[in-house]
């Protein structure tokens, strides 16, 4: 599917052009179309979660595969608890303390809701995005936006602009743009039909913060520490069935350094040495010196540098993680990036 995309760079237009390119952008949602848009935690591919047609294009452009659900993006919590039969005191909660931001609640879904929109499941995952953009395309656009994020299925989410582009120029009708998303790895997903709420998938927002500013305490998906080599043969069915899929895999090879500080430094000189000796194009990267912060803002933009500048392996040496904070929800993805091949110091 070809068209030509109309490119609305937000943080440079005019007052008068960011209008008449919301404009333009809800306009285009509600004929059924997609647009590409920023949010804090990624880049989105948006369309009207209410229109099946519409939704449909999302799992075409992205090869996206059918079963596995979109978030439905709302701009306030009328819309949020309307889409959805099981509103509760603890969804109030949540939404007061986390919303609008990087958490999505996974609620029973209302009525109206296409199956193809939440893949069949009885439930729908909702969020009120904290990007002034997102929210004012989803007001302007006067209906749930559902939105994965905005890349080619199984290659690394986008962060920045350019991301998006490189995936979805000449393929959608338009993409808005404002810079790096501030957060860089997806929402945290958060179970709430079950009696103790389950991460599904862990995100900025951790337990231990939605226990501090709420008083709920919610558990891990068990699912999230068990290594899963062939996730979408294995018959696995996660809660989150996007969970199972390879994702954000890069062309080059990734490996994870996992140990001890002391221990990352040398092991990777050792492993870069027999690469690069085999003729291999390396990248060392020592994730253990970052915050968990800029960890998880930059790792999908190095993963796609990676493969620009044509590395055939990367090195990630991370520190061991078993709890629930941040750096578990940057651990997450970089196993699923390097396609659980981790070497254990
Ligand atoms: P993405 O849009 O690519 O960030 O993926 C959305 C994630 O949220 C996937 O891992 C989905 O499996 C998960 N998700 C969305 N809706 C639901 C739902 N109703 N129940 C469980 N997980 C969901
Ligand atoms: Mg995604």
């Amino acid at each position: 599917m070809t068209c030509r995309t109309i490119i609305l760079n937000y943080d440079e237009a005019t007052a008068p052009e960011r209008e008449a390119g919301l404009e333009k952008a809800a306009a285009i949602i509600r004929r059924g179309g997609l647009v590409a848009f920023p949010t804090e935690t990624v880049y989105g591919l948006g369309a009207d979660a209410l229109n099946p047609e519409a939704v449909g294009q999302i799992f075409t452009v992205k090869g996206r595969p059918a079963d596995n659900p979109l978030i439905v993006h709302v701009a306030d919590l009328d819309q949020a608890a309307a889409s959805t039969t099981g509103w509760d005191d603890r969804a109030e909660r949540l939404a007061a303390a986390f919303w609008p931001g990087p958490l999505t609640l996974v609620l029973p879904r209302a009525d109206g809701f296409p199956d193809i929109t939440t893949a069949g499941l009885s439930t729908v995952g909702l969020r009120l995005p904290g990007h002034p953009v997102a929210r004012a395309l989803i007001s302007q656009a006067e209906r749930p936006i559902a939105a994965p994020s905005a890349n080619l299925s199984g290659g690394p989410s986008p962060t920045r602009a350019e991301h998006v582009i490189a995936d979805l120029n000449d393929k959608v009708p338009m993409i808005i743009t404002a810079g790096d998303c501030r957060v860089g790895i997806e929402s945290t997903v958060l179970d709430l039909t079950l009696e103790t709420p389950e991460i599904l998938r862990p995100g900025f927002v951790t337990a231990g913060v939605i226990f501090e500013k709420t008083g709920i305490r919610v558990t891990m998906d068990p699912a999230l520490n068990t290594a899963r080599q062939n996730y979408a043969e294995s018959g696995w069915k996660p809660k989150a069935p996007g969970m199972k899929y390879r994702h954000y895999a890069p062309k080059a090879e990734v490996i994870v350094v996992r140990g001890p500080a002391e221990r990352i430094g040398p092991e990777m000189k050792r492993l870069c040495q027999i690469e690069t000796a085999a003729g291999k194009q390396v990248v060392e990267w020592r994730l253990n010196e970052l915050s968990p912060e800029k960890a998880a803002f930059e790792l999908f933009d190095r993963l796609r540098r990676a493969d620009l500048e044509g590395a055939d392996i990367i090195l990630a040496g991370t520190v061991s993680q078993t709890d629930g904070d941040l750096s578990f929800a940057v651990m997450n993805r970089l196993l699923k990036s390097a396609g659980y091949h981790v070497i254990d110091l």
